[in-house]
């Protein structure tokens, strides 16, 4: 892994790393998808996710491709209800949600203000709604969108990593005081926090990546955050693929995720998550790839221990 690089990483640099954005239509979701979780009450049931598709957020994260499906300009009043309003036709009854919008819910650039009436009557009759946004927006407005909702409300916060050269370098615009500070206030209206956390961010070997990620996670519960996903750092947008290129950066090891995952859960501080998107990116071994996925979904969904795989590969 080469030395951390000389040149600066600006919103300019990342920007000009980028290809094109696919094709969005703002009048659907770009995606949306029912899948199992651990709720915090222990119990394992369906939670529906919704993929809005709204204007690009304002920071240019380095790790962040989540520009790629989105809207250069901001999208018209009631364009969002409506998608929430057709994702949810299409939907089986489930009780949870997650409104993920490739940015910030509270950014009103991104989700008109007047649209959050008819967002909540929509998604009043969930238990738990789940939103993400940057601590740059986290403010009196997330106490008011609760008191509109019966729901529980959680919001995710990217606290990627907590190695202090590396945060810098990812270009958040936050430290670590903002992300505390933004737990510290939702916890005190009662509202949740969920933290991403990367595994092996760009300029670390991959033992550091395991460290730094289980540092973040320590960083995180003692924080108040209620639960938090660990995710393995790919590269595909660009930045990251520039990085790879010069040395700077290497995908994390399936193995690694397991490890951060046996740690995350063994310290009991509230639910650990694995990210179990596209994981063949992170394993050069076809064995025991399957076997791999299978045990990280079962600990995500046990919270508990599962009996490690054995493979040829554990000595590589
Ligand atoms: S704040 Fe989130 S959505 Fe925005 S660029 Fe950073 S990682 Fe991407
Ligand atoms: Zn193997």
């Amino acid at each position: 892994m080469n030395e951390l690089p000389d040149f600066e990483i600006t919103d300019k640099w990342i920007v000009s790393c980028r290809g094109k954005k696919n094709n969005v239509d703002p009048g659907k979701p770009y995606a949306w998808l029912v899948e199992k979780e651990r709720t915090s009450s222990g119990t394992v049931e369906d939670v529906a996710t919704i993929f809005l598709t709204n204007r690009e957020c304002p920071y240019h994260c380095l790790m962040c491709d989540l520009w790629k499906n989105t809207t250069d300009r901001s999208v018209p009043g009631s364009v969002i209800p409506d998608q929430i309003e057709w994702a949810l036709n299409h939907f089986p009854d489930v009780k949870h949600l997650k409104l993920y919008n490739s940015g910030s819910f509270f950014d009103k650039k991104a989700i008109p203000e007047k649209d959050y009436e008819k967002i909540a009557s929509l998604i009043s009759s969930f238990e738990t709604v789940i939103v993400e946004s940057h601590p740059g927006f986290i403010n009196e407005e997330c106490i008011r969108f609760r008191d509109m909702i019966k729901s529980d409300l959680q919001i995710a916060v990217g606290l990627e990593t907590v190695n202090p050269e590396i945060l810098k370098r990812l270009n958040k615009s936050m430290t670590l005081e903002n992300f505390a500070g933004s737990v510290n206030f939702l916890m005190e209206h009662d509202i949740f926090t969920r933290a991403f956390i990367l595994l092996r961010p760009p300029f670390l070997p991959e033992s550091e990546g395991v460290f730094w990620a289980e540092r973040s996670l320590d960083f995180a519960f003692s924080a108040g955050v209620e639960c938090c996903v660990v995710i393995p750092v790919r590269p595909g947008n660009g930045a990251m693929d520039r990085l790879l290129e010069q040395g700077y950066f290497t995908p994390p090891d399936i193995r690694s995720l397991e490890k951060v995952l046996e740690y995350g859960i063994e310290q009991q501080a509230g639910r650990v998550f694995a990210d179990l998107w596209d994981l063949k990116l992170f394993s050069k071994c076809d064995v025991c790839l399957d076997e791999r996925i299978r045990r990280l979904s079962e600990m995500n969904l046990s919270q508990k221990f599962s009996k490690r795989i054995k493979c040829t590969c554990d000595t590589l």
